[in-house]
């Protein structure tokens, strides 16, 4: 199923998003390879790297926003909470124990999702709802956020990479033209803030990611929990492998660094038989 959010903050960040990233390939192909390596072999080599890393972040920001991230789909008969109250047990016949009221979706919705207040929908294992995804990060699309920072990340490495070198190697090739060389260096400092900042953002997000897989703790749950100061929440004890692969699905960890389909966990909703 493809969604689209009709957000305007979340579609400013994806655009943002996509100026900034074909701003660091202009600045990388016309402002440092084609000054520093001309003609070389090495040139190549960098403009293809380069454009890889950033055709599997556009995939896989694609797949991050188009994705269902799990929405619990609304039952055909929604629950009357005039009637029944808050009381789980009124009237309505509970599909299962550990399931919980949702009263803004009127419904049954099965543990561990969380109603998105932008959405306007219950996310099963909702983390956080991103802009710059213009979705929810939920239990179906997480694989895909996270190796989107990931290729944002290794994007903002590179390119300061390669701003270091064309300043240690200061161009023999380069053009010594003032207005050339004025436009290469502005260029330069302006991809290296850039990639500070995009680098430095997505790092931090990256770290709050994977706490969250190996505490098995949704962002929304920790600060549920915090609240609630909840001791009655069990800590998992399961393997830190096994955690992520429940995240980026049961294949070879190879195939988890590239924006393949994920397995997902397709449940019934018992709801909707309930109240045929
Ligand atoms: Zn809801
Ligand atoms: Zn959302």
């Amino acid at each position: 199923m493809v969604v689209f959010r009709s957000d305007p903050c979340g579609f400013f960040c994806i655009l943002m998003t996509y100026g900034a990233v074909l701003y660091a390939d202009y600045v990388v192909v016309r402002w440092i390879v084609f000054q520093i390596f001309p003609g070389s072999i090495w040139g190549s080599v960098h403009v293809v790297l380069f454009n890889t890393i950033i055709f599997l972040l556009f995939i896989s920001h694609a797949r991050a926003v188009f994705s269902d991230p799990g929405i619990v789909p609304l039952p055909k008969h929604r629950l009357n909470l005039a009637e029944d109250g808050l009381d789980e047990n009124g009237g309505s016949i509970k599909p299962r124990e550990d399931w919980t009221i949702c009263t803004r979706c009127e419904m049954y919705r099965p543990p561990r999702a969380h109603h998105c207040r932008i959405c306007k929908q219950c996310i099963r294992k909702m983390d956080h709802h991103c802009p710059w995804i213009n979705n929810c990060v939920g239990e179906w699309n997480q694989k895909f956020f996270i190796q989107f920072l990931m290729y944002v990340g290794l994007l903002s490495v590179y390119a300061v990479c390669l701003v270091a070198y064309s300043w240690y190697a200061e161009c023999k090739n380069c053009s010594k033209e003032l207005m050339v060389r004025q436009s290469r260096i502005l260029h330069s400092v302006l991809l290296v803030m850039e990639s500070l900042l995009f680098g430095m953002f997505v790092i931090a997000i990256a770290c709050d990611q994977f706490d969250a897989i190996f505490t098995d703790e949704t962002l929304v749950e920790q600060v549920k929990n915090r609240n609630t100061q909840d001791s009655t929440h069990t800590k998992h004890s399961k393997p830190k492998i096994k955690l992520l692969a429940e995240v980026f699905g049961r294949t070879h960890p190879l195939l988890w660094l590239f924006p393949c389909s994920v397995h997902k966990s397709h449940l019934v909703h018992p709801i909707q038989d309930l109240h045929v």
